[in-house]
């Protein structure tokens, strides 16, 4: 079971996904693993202003961003020490092979490959944090 931050046991998740349609998919279909608190950011960059300040227990993160983009945060996150071993969850698009295999030698724990289906998504983060069917 993945260490919870949160006082009332909840799980704080990060999103973190520039396009803003695709960011609401992600949030509404987490919003349906009860155990879950969900924050969002707009990009790298706005990531790591994020994790400055909450602890995560679990991080979703798109490839292509501007600016910072998620093989870039991997890397950042994998080298501080509070995130060295949070469960990182990348998404990427269909072709993107290459990437899929530089984030996870780059340490993300597994991938999402869009198109996004909701219960695919709802399915890899419980298995990825331990939690049950259901709950
Ligand atoms: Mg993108």
């Amino acid at each position: 079971m993945i260490g919870r931050s949160d006082k009332q046991g909840r799980v704080n998740a990060l999103v973190v996904e520039d396009s803003p349609p695709m960011r609401k998919m992600i949030v509404f279909a987490l919003s349906r693993i009860r155990e879950l608190s969900v924050t969002e950011a707009d990009d790298g960059v706005d990531a790591l202003r994020r994790i400055a300040s909450t602890k995560f227990d679990i991080i979703i993160t798109d490839i292509n961003m501007p600016i910072l983009d998620g093989l870039k945060l991997v890397k950042r996150l994998r080298a501080d020490k509070a995130y060295k071993d949070v469960p990182i969850i990348i998404i990427t698009t269909e072709g993107a092979e290459e990437d899929r295999q530089r984030a996870l030698a780059l340490g993300a724990n597994a991938y999402i490959t869009k198109p996004i289906q909701a219960p695919q998504v709802i399915k890899l983060v419980r298995e990825t944090l331990g939690l049950l069917d259901g709950g």
